[in-house]
């Protein structure tokens, strides 16, 4: 990441707090204002408290020195709040096979953390034929948007929970050979974000009003004779 700037003292670029050296933090502009994206934390440098955090795109750059690669980052200093508010709200956990792959899905706990649902969804009995919404965020990262909610069918139960499905439409985020429709998608229930739609409950609403009873139709009717 790049030096430092000049001018003291230092200030967050999200809250304007004041900071001393020590505790700013150094982010790219996706981290700082963005969320899904997938980011690469350093370790801290000692007697610093937040770890120089670019996103994987800007990471990537910046380890193949690409030129432009620190002016795209545009690197933003945080105070440890904001650190740790951007950070949860993108992502820092992923694995060597997701790099490889080129995403890695959204958990719905993370997911829920961020986006606040409501109404806590209920997935039920996971079976070979179901649609089950869940989200891919690229590796490397992509901006402004860096998820994608896709719909998956279910094809196969394997051992240990783990569920594969296949992809129902062609993304928008994603280059083909990464991912496309009809590939296979290997996740967890903990992956679903939505299920399919209608529910049972919605069908109540649209039955028609009962009619009223005959009886009384029948006695005003007599009423009205009379
Ligand atoms: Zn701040
Ligand atoms: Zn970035």
């Amino acid at each position: 990441m790049p030096a430092i700037p000049k001018e003291r003292p230092y200030h967050c670029q999200l809250c304007d707090a004041a900071l001393a050296e020590e505790e700013c933090g150094f982010v790219c502009e996706h981290v700082a204002h963005g969320a899904w994206n997938t980011l690469l934390a350093d370790r801290a440098a000692k007697g610093k408290s937040i770890p120089d955090t670019p996103c994987t795109a800007c990471a990537f750059a910046m380890e193949a020195k690409k030129k432009n690669a620190e002016a795209k980052a545009n690197i933003h200093i945080v105070c440890l709040a904001c650190y740790r508010k951007q950070r949860a709200q993108n992502i820092d956990t992923f694995t060597k096979e997701d790099v490889e792959r080129g995403y890695v899905l959204v958990s719905r706990r993370h997911y829920d953390s961020v986006v606040k649902r409501e109404i806590n969804l209920e997935v039920g009995v996971i079976e070979v034929g179901r649609a089950l919404k869940l989200g891919f965020s690229p590796i490397p990262s992509t901006h402004p948007i860096s998820l994608e909610r896709m719909w998956v069918r279910v094809t196969c139960l394997m051992k240990g929970g783990v569920i594969h499905g296949s992809l129902a439409n062609d993304p928008e985020l994603f280059k083909r050979k990464v991912l496309k429709a009809d590939d296979t998608v290997i996740f967890k229930a903990g992956h679903v974000l939505e299920t399919e739609l209608p529910k049972p409950a919605r069908k109540a609403k649209g039955e028609p009003k009962p009619k009223p009873a005959p009886k009384k139709k029948a006695a005003k009717k007599k009423r009205n004779r009379g």
